[in-house]
């Protein structure tokens, strides 16, 4: 077998793994990145954050031609219709393009790819199995082999009828009755995309609330919406499993819960959350135990307990999101090249692609209320925002949670247009330990909907001006 030799070998290309790689080779280290799939990019990119925001444009353009106000806006259309194989291929062409993408920054920045699974194979050693077969020894290895869905005993899951995210990204006719288990974001995301094109949407959720961890007044404002825009919820509601059905010449399931009549579906998505991904990985041969909830233990420079031996993102603890393995691949490497690397844990920004859109970053009101902080909230709703009104996209919201004595922002959540974009205000503001007076400070451009944040900073100290 080849035997090669190189300063850092990554497993794993998702956003975590692809990033560092390119961050290790900026800084002059000889660096690999093994992955097991033909493209790289990992989740985010093949099957996850990428595709599903293409097919949530795409079914949001469509709902808007289809079934908005645009008479009102003085937009007539006329047969306006889907066509699902167009706008599953243009999703495919866009993952395609991306990951090409990310094989030519590997190749810009003189990352050497191994396409295989790799395995730890003792200290300092990856070994890779598949069509790049190797023997790799590293002074430094990097696990970022993220996460895999989790499912529940009794489904049975098929990967057609009964499926997980990716199924549901590639489904070739829209389900007339969806039911989505979870209302976290994967359940609310890919439950609106098959909502707007057409499909009945059942979600149901173990909780009393939909999206677990987010400010309950967002959480329960996002309810109100969803339900407006006819998805249907079941709270308080525990699958306990799920299987399919025959009958009247087609293939549907059944959606067993607790305590209640089961729920016949055509399509059923499996959104109950996601597990880090250790399988095979090799980590006894360096002594390396998982924790409870299956997660490789870190201390803050992401060393295991192995010397030489790293690991970022969704295989260890923290939220399972994108950027935050960036964050951490980033902070890892530069440590390991310059012996200082850091990540914020308290200012990562976490987005739903709803519509309208939700996001937060720091803390909620009910941590705050726990902890027994002292907070002074400032609160402005889309309604009053004059671009809000042009854009007719009027619900939803902007909080501030400011520290009651020092006024320092401990944390902002919102619900409305374009949200996504607006949080990255507040990451920085709250980054550089801003209070909510510098941002009420901040000339903000008019009109714009960012203005709303820049409202609701004023409203924490009892002074927003089209309140
Ligand atoms: P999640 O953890 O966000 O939500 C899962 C939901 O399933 C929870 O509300 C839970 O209470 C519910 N549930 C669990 N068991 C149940 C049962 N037996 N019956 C009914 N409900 C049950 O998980 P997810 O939506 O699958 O997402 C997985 C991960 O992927 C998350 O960590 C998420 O952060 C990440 N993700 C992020 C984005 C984004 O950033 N926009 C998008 C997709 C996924």
């Amino acid at each position: 077998m080849t035997e090669r030799q190189h300063d850092l070998v990554i497993i794993g290309a998702g956003p975590g793994g692809y990033v560092a790689a390119i961050r290790a080779a900026q800084l002059g280290l000889d660096t690999a990145c093994v992955e097991r799939e033909p493209r790289l990019g990992g989740t985010c990119l093949r099957v996850g954050c990428v595709p599903s925001k293409v097919l949530l444009e795409s079914s949001e353009q469509y709902h808007e031609l289809h079934g908005g106000n645009l008479a009102a806006r003085g937009i007539k259309t006329e047969a306006v219709s889907l066509d699902l194989p167009a706008m599953l291929a243009r999703k495919d062409k866009l993952v395609g393009e991306l990951t090409d993408g990310v094989a030519g920054l590997f190749k810009k920045n003189k990352v050497t790819r191994y396409e295989g699974t790799g395995r730890l194979d003792g200290a300092g050693k990856v070994a890779v199995a598949g069509k790049d077969a190797a023997l790799l020894s590293a002074k430094h290895v990097l696990i970022a082999t993220g996460s895999v869905p989790a499912s529940l005993p009794g489904i049975e899951i098929d990967g057609e009828v009964i499926g997980d995210s990716t199924t549901a990204l590639s489904y070739a006719e829209v389900p007339r009755h969806l039911v989505v288990i979870g209302a976290g974001y994967i359940g609310l995301e890919l439950g609106s995309v098959w909502r707007r094109l057409g499909a009945e949407v059942t979600v149901v959720e173990y909780l009393d609330r939909i999206l677990p961890g987010t400010d309950l007044e967002i959480a329960r404002e996002a309810l109100k919406l969803f339900k407006r825009q006819g998805m249907q919820f079941v709270l308080k509601a525990r699958v306990t499993g799920a299987r399919r059905q025959e009958g009247d010449g087609k293939t549907g399931a059944v959606v067993e819960i607790e305590g209640r009549d089961p729920l016949a579906a055509d399509r059923v998505l499996v959104a109950v959350g996601r597990k880090p991904h250790t399988d095979g990985l090799g980590l006894a041969s360096l002594g390396i135990a998982l924790d409870e909830r299956g997660r490789i233990p870190v201390n803050e420079h992401f060393e295991t307990t192995a010397a030489g031996v790293y690991a970022i993102g969704d295989v260890i603890d923290g939220p399972m999101l994108a950027h935050k393995a960036e964050e951490e691949g980033i902070a890892c490497v530069e440590r390991i090249v310059t012996g200082w690397g850091h990540v914020d844990r308290g200012t990562i920004p976490g987005v739903c692609y709803t519509d309208p859109e939700i996001a937060g970053v720091g803390r909620t009101e009910e941590q705050l209320s726990e902890d027994g902080t002292p907070f002074r909230k400032g609160v402005f709703f889309f309604r009053a925002n004059s671009r809000a009104r042009a854009l007719e996209r009027i619900d939803g919201r902007v909080k501030i949670l400011a520290h009651a004595q020092t006024d320092r922002i401990l944390g902002v959540h919102m619900i409305g247009p374009r949200a996504g974009d607006l949080i990255a205000e507040a990451v920085t503001a709250m980054s550089f330990g801003a209070s909510s007076e510098d941002l009420a400070r901040v000339c903000h451009a008019h009109p714009t909907l960012s203005e709303a944040v820049k409202e609701a900073a004023l409203a924490v100290a009892g002074r927003a001006l089209h309140a």
